[in-house]
């Protein structure tokens, strides 16, 4: 078609920031009544990029459109069109989805710096402490996150990640032995 290059243009990802989730926070609450049509949780707002990015389908598949991410641990759908027709679920996506499964020990959390619960584990165990957070700000300053084509949540992970350290540092120090002095 003749508007190929029309089309090229407008699916650059112009901003891979994470200034990103207030936006996307405004949106979410700015229609009501577009609640996943399998759990019935409100979805946030999710860019077209981040969906284009993320599905393991052909692209025919998207329609014109808002859509939705559900983020229900659980429930099957990932992604939604918000007049509830069409629904995309973990299977169509090319990442295991996090919010599906934060207590998934090998799901990515931070998949710009590809950080998993397990990893984050790992770095507690040896060291007694993780810097997991720092090091995803630091990225986000050195302009190396792309959080809306590499996070299926199309949004910062930091929340995640910071729940991910509170449960992780609150198993480990209640499992840790009491240091002999
Ligand atoms: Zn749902």
């Amino acid at each position: 078609m003749g508007d190929s290059g029309k089309l090229t243009k407008a699916e650059v990802p112009r901003e891979t920031k994470c200034e990103s989730d207030a936006r996307g926070a405004t949106e979410a609450t700015a229609t009501p009544g577009e609640t996943c049509p399998a759990c019935g949780a409100r979805g946030k707002a999710v860019g077209t990029v981040t969906m284009k990015a993320m599905l393991a389908i052909p692209l025919t598949e998207v329609r014109s459109g808002a859509y939705r991410f559900c983020r229900t641990p659980g429930c099957p759908v990932v992604y939604y069109s918000a007049d509830t027709e069409q629904t995309f679920l973990e299977q169509d996506i090319r990442e295991r989805v996090h919010n599906k499964h934060p207590e998934g020990e090998d799901v990515l959390v931070c998949y710009c710096l590809k950080r998993s619960p397990e990893s984050i584990r790992g770095e507690i165990a040896r060291t007694g402490r993780t810097t997991v957070a720092s090091e995803i700000n630091a990225a986000i300053r050195a302009g190396q996150c792309a959080c809306d084509i590499r996070n299926p949540q199309g949004t910062c992970c930091l929340a995640n990640v910071r729940a991910v350290v509170e449960r992780l540092s609150g198993h480990l120090a209640s499992q840790r032995p009491q240091r002999a002095l």
